[in-house]
């Protein structure tokens, strides 16, 4: 899968620059101001017309998600890498899905200056993944209990233009799509969510580093790291497993403590309990808290299912550094709201017997608390890299791989 194109004026020099949907690094190569790119909501792009119409311009959204969508049943478990779109407004005329066109085209951020007048989105994110999983051939669609999860790396919305006079014309093609149906009062202006801000540090002033794909950029000069957020940088405390081995590479994961609504899930002696894992109850098990980690990292559908489970149940120790380390940081390029989605699929990736997991829990949910960065050394062998204290190896192509999704 390509990524897709996407083109925006440098705030500073007015310079077109290219640039990638899953960049949080705006990065001038004329001008080379680098700045954060982050939006309140979900990112929204445009695409532009290419005709001309005498009738009113009005922009229509459709959700677009790409990454993991998993289907566990009580027998089976089943995942899928989605790139897909879904009409997000009731809008008859239009055609359910973008199709290919996200792939084709250009792309803009949607600004206040945008010309065009824009029909909301009625339809909320979650109620579009609740539908891509349904709709989704490849993902059985059966009756009886699963959990799923849609965990991705874009969740946006996409705007395609229309012309509306006595008819609508899609804004690309010039085809007529039947009589006109958008009620105009229901048009409204793009708001300012957009923000693009300075990535020298906020504590010092020096520049920050970081991969430009990644929602994590360091101080090499005070040891601190960033966030993009509306203000700018936001502060974030990093966390790192220590290892007595020379790491070559640290990989991020989400540690996500939670609120488990309808069913009991606080401690370990909980997790054991609810999933009947084959342990022993010790004491400790009964005041100490369970957290969910997970990849916070592109990684294919099996590969994060098992990462999750198998660091969930070790529970790493990560402490704070007072320095950070010399060595590269792998990107973090799944958000925090992401990441939280996967929680009822690593459950049940858990329990032996989903089965008997199904009636334990139904009806209930899981509510976000507070989410941390660890980052798990690995060491370098020729095919894999290797975390020593876990014994646990993850093929160099895996990750390879999980940069080009
Ligand atoms: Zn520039
Ligand atoms: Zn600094």
């Amino acid at each position: 899968m390509n990524g897709v194109h996407l083109s925006h004026q440098c705030p500073q020099c007015g310079a077109p620059v290219e640039l990638e949907e899953t960049d949080r690094i705006f990065s001038c190569p004329f001008c080379q101001v680098r700045l954060f790119i982050h939006a309140d909501g979900p990112f929204e792009y445009y695409l532009k017309p290419r005709i001309t119409h005498p009738g009113t311009l009005i922009y229509v959204p459709y959700w677009r998600f790409r990454g993991n969508a998993f289907v566990l049943g009580p027998l089976e478990t089943q995942h899928k890498i989605l790139d897909s779109s879904l009409l997000a407004a009731h809008s008859p005329a239009m055609p359910p899905s973008l199709g290919l066109r996200t792939q084709a085209m250009h792309l803009s951020f949607v600004e206040p200056t945008t010309d065009g007048l824009f029909l909301p989105a009625d339809m909320k994110s979650p109620d579009f993944k609740a539908r891509l999983l349904k709709s989704l051939p490849g993902l059985a669609t059966r009756t009886g209990p699963s959990l799923t999860a849609c965990v991705g790396d874009v969740l946006s919305l996409i705007y395609q233009p229309v012309f509306q006079n006595d008819e609508l014309v899609d804004g690309i093609t010039g085809q007529y799509l039947g009589p006109a149906g958008i009620n105009v009062e229901t048009l409204g202006r793009p708001g300012s969510h957009l923000h693009f801000a300075s990535t020298l540090c906020p504590q010092c002033g020096w520049d920050l580093v970081g991969d430009r794909q990644s929602l994590v950029q360091t101080c090499p000069h005070c040891d601190t790291a960033w966030e993009p957020g509306a203000e700018g940088g936001q502060p974030v405390t990093l966390h790192f497993l220590h290892t007595e081995e020379k790491p070559a590479l640290y990989l991020p994961f989400w540690n996500l403590r939670f609120r488990a609504k309808g069913f009991r899930l606080q401690t370990w002696a909980d997790l054991i309990r609810l999933t009947n894992l084959p342990r022993a109850i010790l004491p400790w098990m009964e005041s100490t808290a369970f957290s969910f980690r997970v990849p916070a990292f592109k990684i294919r559908p099996e590969l994060f299912l098992n990462l999750s489970a198998q660091i969930s149940l070790y529970q790493p120790e990560a402490t704070e550094l007072e320095t950070l380390p010399r060595i590269p940081l792998h990107p973090v390029t799944l958000a925090r709201t992401e990441a939280f989605q996967a929680l009822p699929v690593i459950l049940g990736r858990l329990a032996p017997a989903r089965k008997n997991l199904f009636p334990k829990i139904q009806g209930g949910s899981f509510g976000p608390l507070e989410a941390r960065i660890e980052y798990l050394p690995f060491v370098e062998e020729p095919q894999e890299f290797v975390q020593p204290e876990m014994s646990m190896a993850i093929q160099k192509n895996a990750l390879f791989w999980s940069t080009t999704l």
